[in-house]
């Protein structure tokens, strides 16, 4: 099953400097909130998101390292425009496709899992909302102010949001219909084909203007889970070797020998990487960026603990506080160790009071005493999103 994010429209009644997919709610996007419930939703094998062209060609790392396989398009002028480039990325394997705009943020897992129900007895469905208010239909009277012509029957009034989910064919039906349409329900009607009605939610909001942002945050604040902390540790050593630069945290320090390894050999951000993705339980730097992979050769590791924040933040994690300490006869780090600190904390998402380096000799005992290596001892404690 896939699920189509359309994130294609630029927002234009929102106003505003950035677009509206990027605004952040209690510290994540509208658009990753968006993905996020389809990639942590059981029923979702894979997703198709699109994205204003700019956007696309520059996607965040929360979708270029999704957990699930994630194709991103480049959306149209329309909303239906942006759905059709997705439905042309839909794998041919899935048999319903589930369609959810990506300023709703909030559809809940079981909204999903109702709508997707209901299109699989039915063809079609959509979540939409009950009308609690009465309805008046109004037409333009004197001096063009509107004027109550009727009153309907609220019972049959629904509020139309998404998800709404298609079996293939009919959504390839309704796609193919080039009338104006807000919603692809409305085509799924026009192409002839019948669409049950799904109860919508109330928090299922869809953030149109500005205003709708505090709302937005309210709802993000009361729907968050009980903030867990989950600690993970990580260590590395490289020997020092003559000929190679010595880079610890993404700081290039002058000495006369420097790491030996395949990446630049950041012994400070492979343990670090080590620490965050141990406490998500998310495997460890080997296995994410393998040395037998040509990709990850000669790679800034600064750039691979970026990658790893993104993998343990698709699990609904971010960065508490990361605490290294650097055991190195030489040389001295004390220079370099708040642009080391600032460094991680760049790529951690953190401010820099939550990154701590601490450097150590090991008091000429062994190998490190003697200088052929760099070791590091790093934690990290990560918490719900
Ligand atoms: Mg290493």
């Amino acid at each position: 099953m896939t699920a189509i994010i359309a994130a294609g429209g630029r927002g234009t009644r929102f106003g505003g400097a950035e677009p509206k997919q990027l605004v952040s709610i209690g510290g994540r996007t509208i658009l990753e909130r968006s993905v996020n419930a389809f990639l942590t939703h059981s029923s979702i094998d894979d997703l198709v998101v699109a994205l204003p062209r700019e956007l696309a060609e520059k996607p965040p790392a929360y979708l270029t390292e999704a957990p699930k396989p994630l194709r991103i398009v480049v959306g149209g002028a329309r909303r239906q425009d942006s759905v059709a480039a997705a439905f042309a990325a839909v794998p041919d394997r899935s048999d319903i496709v589930v369609v959810h705009d990506a300023a709703r943020p909030f559809a809940s897992a079981d909204l999903i899992a109702r709508t997707i129900a209901a299109a699989a007895e039915s063809g079609a469905a959509l979540a939409a909302l009950a009308v609690r208010d009465t309805v008046k239909q109004a037409v333009r009277g004197k001096d063009a102010a509107w004027v109550v012509d009727a009153t309907l029957d609220r019972e049959t009034i629904f509020l139309a949001q998404t998800p709404q989910a298609f079996q293939r064919s009919i959504l390839r039906d309704a796609l193919a219909l080039t009338d104006p349409a807000t919603d692809e329900s409305s085509l799924a009607e026009k192409a002839g084909h019948t669409v049950r009605i799904v109860s919508g939610e109330a928090s299922n909001i869809k953030i149109t203007t500005q205003e709708d942002v505090s709302m937005a945050e309210a709802i993000g604040r009361s729907s968050k889970p009980a903030r867990t902390g989950r600690a993970g540790t990580g260590y590395d050593l490289h020997r020092l070797v003559a000929g190679r630069r010595l880079v610890l945290a993404g700081v290039t320090i002058p000495f006369e020998r420097g790491l030996d390894g395949y990446s630049d050999a950041d012994v400070v951000c492979h343990a670090v990487t080590d620490a965050v993705l141990g406490a998500a339980g998310a495997g460890d730097i080997g296995r994410h960026f393998p040395n037998t992979d040509p990709q990850w050769k000669g790679a800034s590791s600064l750039d691979l603990l970026g990658r790893a924040v993104a993998i343990v933040r698709a699990q609904g994690l971010e960065v508490g506080n990361v605490d290294a300490t650097v055991i190195a006869e030489q040389p001295k780090l004390a220079p370099y160790i708040d642009t080391m600190r600032a460094n991680l904390a760049r790529v951690l998402g953190v401010s820099i009071d939550r990154v701590s380096v601490k450097g150590k000799t090991n008091e000429g005992v062994g190998e490190l005493g003697r200088g052929e290596a760099i070791a590091v001892h790093a934690i990290a404690l990560l918490r719900s999103l």
